[in-house]
């Protein structure tokens, strides 16, 4: 008995020391496997990364590369978000001269990754953000300048573009949104088949779905063995997503759900280790009502019909929205919506720690139902823990359907906070009113008539995740406003703008995206964005002294924000992973309670005086000058040039050198000597005193520019007529006297090549004496001679 127990302790030790070592195997197994994915994802994020630098740097453009600029006249947002009208595309005279950036070196922050790889989840994203504070803290690439070459004076700002404006010059053929449209039509699935694929997460009505311990294994494996924890397609396709209703037990899950409106779902992490590596994939959610009808009107964003019978109905109601009002209340509040982004988009991962963001809808008369389809396009595609709320902004709408009607609709929504205003305040100062009760770590600001596609979140918020100062926009899609279907728009398209502040879509050319080794999902840095939707930092926001609250109403502001962002230290991108449809619409269905002309001209000026430094001479002298010669009307500026300086932002000429430095920006008309054809002299000026003499190019005095406020001048002194003396004398530049301008090469009218006093009522121009070196004034005259001036450099004619 004694020799079998000691015979068991014999064992038993041996037992015990096999279980040790075999606990200490496996410990050291699973550290090895983590490192070796968390290693794995940081170099895919780190790559990413730096892939991203690299674009960005190389995003300096330079104008051999691209297209020419489409331009809209009008200042609508219809224009600035789409830019569809063919009528109104203005194919611009020879684009400026190319100027090669220099290159920077790409960052050896990638080297961060081995920092993480050791270390935990939190430290990988540290060390990503340390690169990227590096990166921020490098001294600017050096631009070569942008030479000066004509540019076409556009005179005017017409009205908005008529109602049945096309939606031409965005939109994808109808072939490929057919394509992507029919993918869901045959079955009743909640999501068209391709995203379904796509989809790691899914959950509708208390129901999680989770998958089985083989495909988690399957995942799993696939982290070790790979650099990315991407599932190839083929992979994706063996996994069926599974709608299992009420099952809860998530198995290695991590639950991260919280509630959208009634529907409380799982977000079921399946990749556990890209849990703890600090990364996991783009949540391709799409929460909505089941089963979806698959034959609704509009269903997975077709084109909706007007049956016969609801023609006139359908007429008379567009007024409602200035779009097909009648159309948009057939189609489900949550109907789908084809998934346009890039293939790749749906592969990428993103950080686990994302900041948090409120949306804030701004509305003022919108139509019901595409005021709910928006909100419930961002409860039904948002992750539900990003999604702090949804705040939406009640700019004094006087429908009586956005009052109780709303209050009690949107009381089923948790996250939905409703402001209302006691007074109209426009656009601008309703999203602040947004922005100073929104929680989110992130504001996301949003039109009133959007839906947001399949994983457009992630991707916004990612970018400001990885730097505070980035300003992210989706790509903005365009909903027809007659049939309602969800176009997808042209890859590569960036925000710009032409004189005076029109904003447009530019693409960026073949050959360029080949150069720069560019793919359609890479982030596009944007000299300027659309303006209604985008996602900014709350704190950074505020720093930024939010929006100029003295604009009104409609316009001007994304022009505002823009030049804000760039010149004082952040970025705007476009990022092509992230896809919003918006109704673009012919009108604004709402009043303007100024006239809206000049409500949008006064915008416009603001920003130009705030913003544009010297360039604002551009600004006033394309068509508007008039706005000079009553320049309390624009109101106190103080403010917001004090702003600009406690902040130190960068001058307009740095903006234009290195952000959009195809612009043409000229800062005179013309220059040099101003020659006479009769005499064959030149004018000179010598102690304020105008002279003729023997043109040199030498001497200074003979040196005059015609500014784009149409002044004829030397330094600081403007030639002034004295019409009722037929005399001429300098005087002290003074931007608000209309009688020191002067036309000239103003059209192909015969009297192009005078110097026309643009204050006179008879036409009275310059003309030089046949006899003495004299100058004077007489009634013009197109033949003669004497009165046909010359520059010797044009900038702009
Ligand atoms: N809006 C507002 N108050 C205004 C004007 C506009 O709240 O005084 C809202 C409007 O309802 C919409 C957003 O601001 O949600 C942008 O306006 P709109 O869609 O008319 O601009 P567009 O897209 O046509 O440029
Ligand atoms: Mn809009």
């Amino acid at each position: 008995m004694m020799r079998f127990l000691r015979y068991l302790r014999g064992s038993g030790r041996v037992l015990g020391f096999v279980f040790v070592a075999s606990v200490i195997w496996l410990l050291l197994d699973m550290a090895v496997l983590r490192l070796s994915i968390g290693d794995a994802n940081s170099r895919l994020v780190n790559e990413r990364t730096v892939r991203e630098q690299e674009i960005a740097q190389q995003q300096v453009l330079d104008s051999s590369d691209l297209k020419p600029v489409r331009l809209f006249r009008t200042q609508k947002r219809k224009e600035r978000m789409a830019g569809q009208d063919k009528n109104n595309l203005q194919p611009e005279p020879g684009e400026g001269q190319l100027h090669a950036v220099a290159k920077k070196p790409v960052k050896l922050f990638v080297t961060d990754a081995s920092l993480s790889q050791n270390n935990t989840i939190n430290n990988d994203s540290v060390a990503l953000r340390r690169s990227v504070e590096r990166e921020r803290r490098e001294p600017e690439e050096t631009a070569s300048n942008a030479s000066v070459q004509a540019s076409k004076p556009q005179q005017d700002m017409p009205e908005k573009l008529p109602v049945q404006a096309t939606h031409k010059s965005p939109v994808k053929k109808e072939k490929q949104i057919k394509e992507l449209q029919t993918q869901g039509t045959n079955n009743g699935s909640l999501v068209k088949e391709k995203q379904i694929e796509k989809l790691p997460i899914q959950g509708a009505n208390n129901v999680s779905l989770v998958k089985k311990e083989k495909q988690m294994k399957e995942v799993h494996n696939q982290g070790t063995n790979n650099a990315s924890l991407v599932k190839k397609e083929k992979q994706n396709e063996k996994l069926p997503i599974q709608g299992a209703h009420n099952v809860s037990s998530v198995k290695k899950g991590k639950k991260i759900g919280g509630m959208v409106g009634n529907n409380s779902i799982i977000v079921h992490m399946n990749d556990t280790l890209a849990v703890k590596a600090g990364v996991h994939r783009v949540l391709s959610l799409d929460l909505t009502a089941a089963p979806r009808n698959p034959n609704a009107v509009g269903q997975f964003g077709q084109a909706a019909v007007v049956p016969r019978d609801k023609e006139v109905l359908s007429k008379q109601r567009w007024n409602e929205g200035y779009f097909n009002v009648y159309l948009s209340d057939q189609i489900p509040l949550d109907r789908a919506i084809p998934d346009t982004r890039p293939d790749t988009c749906a592969r990428n991962v993103v950080h686990n720690d994302l900041p948090s963001t409120s949306v804030i809808f701004c509305f003022v008369d919108e139509v019901w139902s595409t005021l709910l389809r928006s909100v419930h396009s961002v409860l039904n595609r948002s992750p539900p823990h990003l999604l702090k709320e949804i705040i939406l902004v009640d700019d004094f709408s006087k429908k009586a359907y956005l009052k109780g009607n709303l209050d009690k609709y949107m009381a089923k929504f948790p996250k939905v906070r409703i402001v209302r205003l006691e007074e109209r305040q426009g656009l601008i100062r309703a999203r602040m009113a947004g922005a100073a009760i929104a929680k989110g770590d992130v504001l996301t600001f949003l039109d009133s008539h959007v839906e947001c596609n399949v994983g457009w979140l992630e991707p916004l918020l990612e970018r400001i995740y990885l730097d505070r100062r980035k300003v992210p926009c989706p790509v903005i899609e365009v909903i027809n406003d007659h049939d309602m279907s969800y176009k997808l728009v042209d890859n590569f398209q960036r925000g710009i703008f032409k004189w005076p502040l029109v904003f447009g879509w530019n693409t960026l050319s073949d050959e360029y995206v080949k150069k720069k080794n560019m793919t359609v999902a890479d982030p596009i840095r944007c000299p300027v964005m659309a303006g209604g939707l985008f996602s900014i930092d709350r704190k950074y926001f505020y720093e930024l002294g939010a929006y100029d609250p003295g604009l009104e109403v409609w316009g001007g502001e994304n022009m505002e924000i823009s030049f804000k962002i760039w010149m004082c230290g952040g970025t705007i991108e476009i990022i092509p992973c992230s896809r919003v449809g918006h109704i673009f619409r012919g009108k604004n269905p709402y009043n303007f309670p100024q006239d809206r002309q000049k409500t949008v001209q006064r915008n416009f000026a603001r920003v130009a005086e705030v913003w544009l430094d010297e360039y604002k001479e551009l600004f006033y002298g394309h068509g508007y000058q008039h706005l000079l010669e009553n320049q309390h009307d624009i109101g106190n500026l103080t403010e917001q040039i004090q702003l600009r300086d406690r902040l130190k932002c960068k001058s307009f000429k740095w903006y234009l050198d290195k952000v959009y430095p195809e612009l043409e920006a000229p800062l005179v008309k013309a220059n040099g000597l101003v020659f006479n054809r009769g005499s064959r002299n030149c004018l000179s000026v010598r102690n304020r005193v105008l002279s003729f003499e023997k043109c040199d190019l030498s001497k200074q005095s003979q040196h005059l520019n015609y500014t784009w406020l149409d002044h004829i001048c030397q330094r600081d002194l403007c030639l002034e007529p004295n019409v009722i003396q037929g005399s001429l004398s300098f005087q002290p530049c003074d931007r608000t006297r209309p009688v020191l301008r002067w036309l000239h090469k103003t059209s192909k009218s015969p009297l192009s090549e005078h110097l026309i006093s643009a204050k006179s009522s008879q036409q009275v121009c310059l003309e030089a004496s046949q006899k003495a070196d004299k100058i004077h004034l007489a009634p013009c005259v197109a033949s003669n001679p004497f009165q046909q001036w010359e520059f010797t450099n044009y900038y702009s004619v």
